[in-house]
């Protein structure tokens, strides 16, 4: 009887005792809120420096889907100095990693974002027409050298605020590795290095400052390869004793070919041949051909995948081979969280579009006309609406981010580092990625981030609402089923030949801060050039 009240005066006591890291469940006034977003938009300002170098320098390394061993080496290297404990290897790919940072209780945020590039895609950075730095290289014609430096120095910067204002949580970053190949971020939900987390935001290079939620726009994938084995034998001396492994997925892709009158516009679908033989006058006995096939629903994804299969059959019957198969990559459909996003795009309103330059606008409608884009009016000027769940689902295309985004609370905040009405995955596209276009954006996204981050770590009543959206109205009529197997390993050999070819030749010219300013002046860039009429 008389125990309960000096009881509950002892927990009293004992919580004003605690060490004063434990606060997470400290409410923090509005007024206080505000004060710590606008301290870390100062923050953010200040590392512009630093943003800049770290942009350039991934540009530089120029890596593709699995091989992104210097940018991955660098970027951590900056984290680990900063006191985060970073893992390697996980999902047992050689260049991927977590890093962890704690301040004690509070919600876990996740921040991650693509580090890879494009096959071909080598070009000068601010010159208004194709010049590439190596021929044939690859080069970063997607913009994913943004995603991780503009993350590293929003986490600097609410680490800052943390410590000086002693705001409990978590700060988790992680690269999306092999993006191009959807080929990490199931592996990494697979392999449960999501389980602890609250939520996530990830971000993705655009040339607008954005965020939305619900079903996105664009497909999920599945990423298959289809092998045949036949017989080898002399193509003129012998061709009756050969079975072509060749003919095989010819003929399969010939089935496809057919299959794609039936397919229903949402689907889209697209191959390559990976192994096609050797010479003519060997019977190849090996042969392979590489899918991806995308739907807006996983449904309608793995009908495509039984219908692949039943053809790369037929391909083997007919021509006396054996068939194999292997999942090289997935992305599920996307779904954004509704609360995470709303209170995003409140702080996406306060940051607002970078100035631009006439130096940047200049090149902007150069790229946009050397490309014949029907988009002729320069960098974005205005901002944005918060982006709404598509009424009519939209083909396009897909991010693994999607596995994730059906794991925990996610969204994606796209930043305006990139020029307007380009074609993707192209030369012209990595023009703007290593130029002030590309640093002011990556500042106004960090920006973003950081405060978004305080918003959720000094309030994390969000996390619980954003919770509930996720539990009670994403997952209400959808269950994730990941369409990688429990043993399904990532297909980490993939781009190991063109790497090996072109790293040297690329190594040169990787990015020496302590000689140049910027990646433009090291390359003797006069920034913007442009085509002489
Ligand atoms: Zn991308």
């Amino acid at each position: 009887m008389k125990t309960r009240f000096p009881l509950m005066a002892a927990v009293l006591v004992f919580a004003l005792a605690l060490p004063s890291g434990i606060c997470a469940q400290q409410a923090y006034a509005k007024s206080s809120i505000r004060k710590q977003k606008a301290r870390a938009s100062e923050a953010v300002a200040k590392r512009h420096k630093q943003t800049q170098v770290m942009i350039d320098k991934v540009f530089s390394f120029a890596e593709l889907g699995f091989h992104e061993k210097e940018s991955s080496a660098y970027l951590t290297q900056i984290l680990e100095e900063a006191g985060f404990e970073v893992t390697y290897g996980i999902s047992g790919i050689p260049t991927a990693w977590l890093a962890r940072w704690s301040r004690g209780e509070g919600p876990v945020i996740a921040l991650g974002s693509d580090v890879d590039c494009i096959p071909k895609a080598s070009q000068y950075p601010g010159v208004a027409y194709h010049k590439p730095i190596v021929e044939g290289a690859p080069g970063h014609g997607e913009g994913h050298n943004s995603g991780l430096p503009l993350l590293v120095t929003a986490a600097l910067s609410v680490q800052e605020i943390m410590e000086s204002e002693n705001i409990g949580g978590t700060l988790v970053l992680w690269p999306g590795i092999a993006e191009e190949l959807l080929g990490s971020k199931a592996w990494f939900v697979r392999d449960g290095y999501f389980e602890d987390i609250d939520m996530c935001i990830f971000t993705h290079v655009s040339s607008n400052l954005s965020v939305s939620w619900g079903q996105a726009r664009g497909t999920g994938l599945i990423s298959v390869e289809y092998g045949f084995s036949g017989e080898a034998a002399h193509s003129a001396g012998a061709p009756w004793r050969g079975r072509s492994a060749l003919d095989a997925a010819e003929l399969m892709n010939i089935g496809w070919n057919y299959k794609r009158e039936h397919l229903h516009p949402l689907k889209r679908s697209h191959s390559i041949f990976t192994d096609a033989g050797d010479q003519p006058n060997v019977v190849p006995s090996e042969a392979a051909i590489w899918f991806y096939l995308r739907d807006v629903t996983y449904e309608g994804i793995m009908e495509m995948y039984e219908d692949a299969n039943h053809i790369a059959e037929g391909a083997a019957l007919m021509t006396d081979t054996q068939m194999h198969s292997r999942v090289l990559g997935a992305a599920w459909p996307r779904h954004f969280n509704k609360v995470i996003a709303e209170t995003m795009y409140e702080n996406i309103k306060a940051v607002g579009l970078p100035q631009w330059s006439d130096a940047d606008q200049q090149l902007a409608r150069a790229v946009q006309k050397e490309v014949g884009s029907r988009d002729t009016s320069g960098l974005a000027t205005e901002l944005s609406e918060l982006g709404l769940p598509v009424e009519q689902p939209v083909s396009g295309g897909s991010d693994d981010i999607g596995d994730v985004s059906w794991t925990v609370p996610t969204v994606t905040l796209r930043f305006p580092s990139n020029i307007p009405g380009l074609q993707g995955h192209h030369w012209s596209n990595a023009i703007a990625m290593a130029t002030p276009i590309a640093h002011k954006g990556a500042t106004a996204g960090a920006k973003v981030v950081a405060m978004t981050v305080l918003d959720f770590l000094m309030q994390p009543q969000l996390v619980a609402q954003a919770k509930d959206y996720f539990e009670n109205v994403q997952k209400k009529e959808t269950t994730y089923r990941p369409m990688i197997s429990e043993s399904d390993p990532p297909p980490v050999e993939l781009n190991t030949t063109i790497m090996e070819t072109y790293r040297p030749q690329l190594e040169p010219f990787y990015f020496d801060e302590s000689r140049y300013d910027t990646y433009l002046e090291q390359l003797g860039v006069e920034y913007p050039t442009l085509k002489q009429e």
